[in-house]
């Protein structure tokens, strides 16, 4: 398996097919976003968020914890600790191993997770499986005071050596990663926002139309009902089925591109092709 590596996208790395295996590794960040397939890049992870408890997003944790020799932090809705923990010892107990070293972080609606230097973690409820939730990562920027936009260098170096604070702060949203979920997704208006957005689009074909929503995934129509409203600068589509060529996915995602505005760049996640 060679994992799909988007450019400009903080060092994505990623592999995803519906019901199979999905990663995303924002190498950057040592930000992993669940780990349904394996690749030796994700040793580098620190931080693992799981979206919800799929096997096919979850599978190869327990083969990074036995990998690991440094701790990691797994990010998580509180419900699927119980079982993780259950299927850890399990592991340890009949590979011989000693405990696996792994720090848990109850994901909480109203708690932001600090992962790097300016970097926040969100995580928002959505309706797929129970426990599903989508990753928000902010990015805190300073930017200059508008009362201040008319100095000129000289100027704003001497107030910040009298000691005026002449920047403000403001968080942005640059990754937005959904996991499998149906349309409700498309309340989050970060979404929209983010700088680099994936969304996992399982179903292609009109037979499965009612099949996605039933099973609370997305459907390309449901995308492209909504097309006008991306404004991201990556549009990631992935985790999509394996039932359906690559020309027919190629040919189907030319009428979304048609729909973007043009400056978001639309790309594929299609494994192995
Ligand atoms: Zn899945
Ligand atoms: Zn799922």
């Amino acid at each position: 398996m060679t994992p799909n590596i988007w450019p400009n996208s903080f060092g994505l790395h990623s592999f995803s097919a519906g019901g199979v295996g999905s990663f995303y590794f924002f190498k950057n960040f040592k930000l992993l976003i669940d780990i349904g397939e394996w690749h030796p890049i994700l040793e580098t992870a620190q931080h693992v968020f799981l979206t919800h408890g799929h096997f096919d997003h979850i599978s190869n944790l327990f083969r990074l914890l036995s990998y690991r020799r440094q701790t990691l932090t797994i990010y998580a809705h509180p419900g699927m600790l119980p079982n993780i923990a259950k299927a850890c010892r399990a592991l340890e107990e009949l590979n011989g191993f000693d405990p696996w070293g792994y720090q848990w972080q109850d994901l909480a609606q109203d708690i932001n997770f600090e992962i790097g230097k300016n970097l926040l973690m969100q995580s928002i409820p959505l309706v797929h499986h129970k426990y599903s939730n989508a990753c928000l990562i902010w990015e805190r920027r300073k930017f200059l005071q508008e009362r201040y936009k008319n100095l000129d260098t000289k100027q704003i170096q001497s107030l910040v050596l009298e000691g005026h604070n002449v920047t403000s702060e403001k968080l942005s949203p640059i990754i937005f990663c959904s996991g499998d979920t149906g349309s409700d997704v498309f309340q989050i208006k970060e979404m929209f926002e983010a700088e680099v957005c994936v969304l996992e689009c399982t179903f292609w074909d009109d037979e499965y139309r009612d099949s996605a929503k039933k099973w609370n995934h997305l459907h390309i129509y449901d995308i492209l009902d909504v097309a006008s409203q991306f404004d991201n600068r990556i549009l990631l589509l992935s985790h999509i089925s394996n039932r359906y060529s690559i020309e027919f996915i190629k040919e189907l995602s030319q009428k979304l591109r048609n729909a973007l505005h043009k400056n978001v760049l639309l790309l594929l996640d299609i494994p192995y092709g």
